[in-house]
């Protein structure tokens, strides 16, 4: 009880995107608990995981020594190892020791087959100084561009259509902006499972009139709260969205004036989707036509209107075309720029705007500029003091494909899990398996690190000082509360290690000091210190002033493009890259849930958390469950051309019928065994929410 607490320490949830401010309630270095904090995105609430998802960092399994395989350990996702008791497979080690085996394995490699043979993997669970360090440290020690993280997972389709038609990559408008808008479209995301605070500023929105508007597959919690419910066959946004811009063009619905000012190519918008009506799009998107034409009626004449998507938009084939709509239909309507306007992926991770931010991607250096600019890259050259590769490296899974074609042979993964986060994981764990030399920095031996030859403790979130930005682009602290436990150590700290022993000259003391060295090379950072952000804990970029608040909304006069305007996309219907058939009737999406969080390492080893849902299982409709003849809390088994899975089956009354939904947090029942690995070909990103399933009783 907080009566108890000897200290208390303010800081940012570690989950979520929405960066929920919070504090940590400490006796005698323990948290004891934790409570919301009057943050810009929380106003003091805090979702289940911020309350009680704090706990992981205590669990009987965290790594509190550098571990190195031993001779002849097999790599691989055992089910019977104990990675609370990790010694049939690793010895424990000194730093040092560790730390020259990790360093040197990498070095062999790269002295025997160039740079290119090295990849890493940095995190969006750690701050932006960390995320900073490992991209230099890929860039200048290894020597390539082939660093990536979760993003290229998550929303790596919505960056590539933002940065492609408005010129940013982040949102235009914070979520808080609903409580100014007529209408607010929530397309392939679920907030009150996945951003559950931001789902209560929607609420709140409602209920001072907001028409909220659903356009998704299968139902969610926030449907109650509804004006309007759409929903369309998996796989068919492309048609809705471009039959939703039909019906504005052919009804002159949009903002002429806007469109004249801000944008550039409409009039090849306005031909591209003449045919594509409604009635036209009806079949395929299984809604009624004029379901269509009412829901673009109320959002393109609506005086103020925002579009928030999740990754039932983004992680499709044509996930960066879902995502050009969407902008294309603010755009029409002149939908950005103003209060109660905007256009708002709702970000995954709680770091994952700022690790992208700061460079944890492969084509662009810090703040999205380009690898392949000579003056960019002359810039960090000499902020950096040497010479960068001007040529883009691979993504997450071109970086997996590679690895088992032989050409990458070493890699650093820090803090991300691919062995259960990548799709069709059997490909994924066969690459890990055949890596060379595999150095994993996590809290635990996760089922990634079970393929590791080096793995190196590092720190949890509330064990080091740290900023984050969360999705809507405001950056925050994290505060240390609680210390290291045994030999771990900081992430800042053992990247900078590594560095070293690549013979860099890297000497930073605090992660202030690698955030000084970012505002140098990141202008989205201006007029934001490290001293300005302990004292007013959340600043958003960008920032005009040193005492001015940063701009919730932004691009009201001109977009950041070469001409200053916004551009028009126009897209084509692709349909997903697997096909339902006699075989394989059923479309597979997997997804997250309230209690757990990505592939599980941190709340399935909190208390409450795994309490709260302590199993896995599949979700389907109520028709479904009867057609298959099973009963809910039954076995079943599910097969698509990559796997098959059994686990137990939930009934779920908005599920779609023809839809089986699965977490994909439970390493005993690995979604991702059954995921499709089929790419975007602008974002890069897997088709995670479409895979041909069969369902039969186990
Ligand atoms: Fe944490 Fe997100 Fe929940 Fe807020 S909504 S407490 S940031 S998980």
């Amino acid at each position: 009880d907080s009566a108890a607490a000897d200290s208390q320490v303010d800081s940012v949830c570690p989950y979520c995107g929405v960066g929920c401010q919070l504090t940590y309630h400490i006796k005698d270095d323990e948290i004891l608990h934790v409570s919301g904090r009057d943050g810009p995105s929380n106003h003091n609430r805090l979702c289940v995981k911020g309350r009680f998802g704090f706990d992981y960092p205590r669990h009987a399994s965290r790594l509190t020594r550098p571990l190195i395989r031993k001779p002849g350990a097999p790599k691989g996702v055992d089910p019977s190892f104990d990675p609370a008791d990790p010694s049939s497979h690793f010895r424990e080690a000194s730093w040092d020791e560790a730390l020259e085996v990790a360093a040197e394995g990498l070095k062999g490699l790269k002295a025997a087959h160039g740079p290119n043979a090295l990849a890493g993997f940095g995190s969006a669970k750690c701050s932006n100084e960390e995320a900073w360090l490992f991209q230099k440290l890929v860039r200048t020690g290894f020597g390539s561009n082939h660093v990536d993280h979760c993003t290229r997972l998550c929303h790596a389709s919505s960056v590539a259509a933002l940065m492609e038609c408005i010129g940013s990559g982040a949102v235009t408008a914070s979520f808080m902006q609903a409580a100014e808008a007529d209408v607010v479209i929530l397309t392939g995301c679920n907030p009150a499972v996945n951003h559950p605070v931001a789902a209560t500023f929607f609420k709140q929105a409602a209920k001072r009139g907001t028409k909220i508007i659903i356009l998704d597959p299968k139902g969610q919690a926030l449907g109650a709260y509804a004006h309007q419910t759409l929903s369309f066959t998996p796989g068919s946004d492309v048609s809705l969205f471009n039959a939703m811009l039909n019906v504005i063009v052919s009804e002159e619905l949009y903002d002429a004036d806007y469109i004249r000012e801000h944008t550039e190519g409409f009039e090849a918008l306005k031909e591209h989707v003449r045919h594509l009506t409604p009635e036209a799009m009806a079949e395929s998107c299984g809604v009624p036509a004029e379901d269509i034409r009412a829901v673009a009626r109320e959002y393109a004449t609506a005086e103020r209107a925002m579009i928030f998507w999740g990754m039932g938009i983004s992680q499709h084939v044509h996930g960066t075309d879902n995502a050009r709509c969407l902008i294309s239909l603010a755009l029409a309507c002149g939908h950005t720029g103003r209060p109660g306007t905007g256009l708002h992926p709702l970000r995954g991770q709680n770091n994952v705007q700022g690790a992208s931010d700061a460079g944890l991607i492969p084509m662009v250096l810090p703040d999205y500029q380009p690898v392949g600019d000579a003056q960019v890259r002359a810039a960090f050259e000499e902020l950096w003091n040497t010479d960068l590769d001007d040529q883009p490296g691979l993504t997450v899974v071109e970086i997996m494909d590679a690895i088992a074609a032989g050409t990458i042979k070493g890699m650093y993964i820090q803090g991300e899990n691919p062995a259960m986060s990548d799709p069709d994981l059997d490909h994924a764990r066969a690459a890990l398996a055949k890596l060379e030399h595999l150095v994993v920095q996590d809290l635990f031996v996760t089922e990634t690190a079970q393929f590791a030859d080096v793995i190196l403790p590092a720190s949890a979130w509330p064990e080091k000082d740290g900023s984050v930005t969360n999705t809507n682009r405001q950056v925050q602290l994290g505060r240390q509360a609680v210390p290291l436990p045994g030999d771990a150590r900081p992430d800042w700290w053992i990247i900078q290690e590594i560095a070293k022993r690549f013979g860099l000259p890297w000497d930073y003391a605090h992660p202030r000091e690698v955030f000084a060295e970012m505002k140098q090379g990141m202008a989205s950072l201006d007029h934001i210190s490290w001293e300005r952000l302990e004292r007013e804990a959340s600043v958003t970029y960008p920032c005009p002033a040193d005492d001015a608040p940063g701009a919730d909304v932004v691009f009201g006069d001109a977009f950041p493009t070469a001409s200053g305007r916004a551009r028009f996309s126009p897209t084509l219907p692709l349909p997903p890259d697997e096909q339902i058939d006699r075989d394989y009737p059923t479309v597979l999406t997997t997804g997250r849930q309230l209690e757990h969080w990505h592939t599980g390492s941190m709340t399935r080893r909190s208390r409450v958390l795994d309490a709260l849902e302590p199993e896995a299982a599949a979700s389907v409709a109520p028709g479904e469950l009867r057609r298959l003849g099973l009963e809910a809390g039954d076995w079943m088994q599910i097969t698509t051309r990559r796997g098959s899975i059994t686990l137990k089956v939930r009934v779920d009354p908005l599920m779609a019928e023809g839809m089986v939904f699965m977490p994909f947090c439970y390493a005993e029942a690995a979604a991702n065994m059954l995921t499709n690995p089929a790419l975007d070909p602008f974002g890069k990103i897997p088709e995670f929410k479409y895979a041909a399933c069969r369902l039969t009783a186990a």
